[in-house]
């Protein structure tokens, strides 16, 4: 081994050491091929217009983008641990509100994606934010779709409801009167007939909007297959989250099993932050986490402009890290001596964390 590949292998091993410079040097790289894929988000938004939101579990192997081979920064996304989401807590319908004025003002169609996921393969490999409990997730997924149909009742911002069977990383979705679904890993026609099966399901989807969700099932179905070349390995879904993160622009984030995301939107939020603490807690406990890494308590905001708009960031991203340790000391005392902390704003622009505080001291 030369001496120059030996400290590189050094260097990487101490930067394994710290968990938060594991999350930046993640965070860098996502930032580096969001930046690559400005001119694709540019050509992609010129023949697809329509404005497409998530609503999804924290899990990273949701990850739309690389799902639907559809540019970064192209699918909004929200997430929560379980995908759970009710247009009632409110800073969530501020937020998704909006969103929707936002498309509204360039006249742009919506499409609300409302996800839940499974594996075929084993019930352990599903969503441990539904205990595992499929019918649960996808019970779930469908009042939250009757929520916004109820709230927005209109084509023009369109909701449909979707699987992701995370074995294969196929979306599966389903009709509004819950009778009917398109599994793309069993679809075996032409462009025709898949838009035919789709205008089947969604009979009142305006054609801009439809002809959109074609295009993300056809990258959807040219993964499965690559996925299938591969003949990867499942990951099992063994839980070593070592991160409490709070709040948004976490969409850089979608390492498997490593981060517990708790959007900024529920309004028993502390009751979720001493939840995702106690898992991280036994976690801990359970030697699924190194002692050299810890835990990490971040939280972040995101902004689009300079001015007041990021230090409102700041702001909340203060605010939210705060609240998080505050809910620690409180409620789950025992994980302070294991916790980092990282508190940044996410600059929507770059999809790059400006670093606000950084503690690697322990409380
Ligand atoms: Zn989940």
């Amino acid at each position: 081994m030369s001496s120059g590949s030996y400290k590189k292998e050094k260097e990487e091993e101490s930067l394994e050491r710290s968990g938060i410079e594991y999350l930046l040097r993640l965070n860098k790289k996502h930032s580096q091929l969001f930046q690559a894929d400005a001119l694709n988000r540019e050509q992609y938004r010129a023949l697809h217009p329509t404005e497409i939101g998530a609503m999804k579990c924290m899990d990273g192997r949701i990850h739309l983008p690389v799902i639907t081979k559809t540019p970064l920064g192209i699918i909004q996304s929200w997430r929560n641990i379980g995908g759970r989401f009710n247009l009632g807590w409110y800073g969530y319908q501020a937020s998704v509100w909006d969103w929707i004025h936002y498309s509204m003002s360039r006249g742009r169609n919506c499409l609300i994606i409302i996800t839940d996921h499974y594996s075929r393969g084993s019930k352990h490999r599903g969503c441990r934010g539904f205990d595992y409990d499929e019918k649960a997730a996808q019970s779930f997924c469908r009042g939250l779709r009757e929520q916004f149909d109820h709230v927005f009742g209109s084509n023009i911002i369109y909701t449909i409801q979707c699987s992701v069977e995370t074995d294969e990383e196929a979306l599966v979705f389903r009709s509004k009167d819950n009778g009917h679904f398109l599994n793309l890993a069993v679809f075996g026609g032409s462009v025709d007939d898949l838009r035919k099966e789709l205008r089947d399901l969604y009979p009142d989807m305006p054609n801009t909007t439809l002809g959109d969700l074609l295009h993300l099932a056809i990258g959807n179905i040219s993964h499965i297959v690559e996925i299938r070349k591969a003949k990867r390995s499942v990951a099992e879904a063994e839980h070593k989250e070592f991160i409490l993160a709070i709040g948004r622009g976490y969409d850089w984030l979608h390492e498997i099993n490593t981060a517990l995301i708790v959007g900024p939107f529920d309004d028993n939020i502390a009751g979720v932050i001493k939840a995702a603490a106690n898992i991280i807690k036994s976690n801990l406990d359970n030697g699924k986490i190194s002692s050299h890494r810890g835990a990490v308590l971040m939280s972040s905001a995101s902004f689009r402009e300079s001015g007041p708009n990021q230090r409102l960031a700041e702001e909340k991203a203060k605010y939210l890290a705060r609240m998080g340790l505050d809910v620690i000391r409180s409620k789950v005392p025992e994980l302070l001596p294991h916790l980092h902390i990282l508190t940044a704003t996410m600059n929507m622009e770059t999809r790059g964390l400006n670093v606000l505080d950084r503690s690697d001291s322990r409380s």
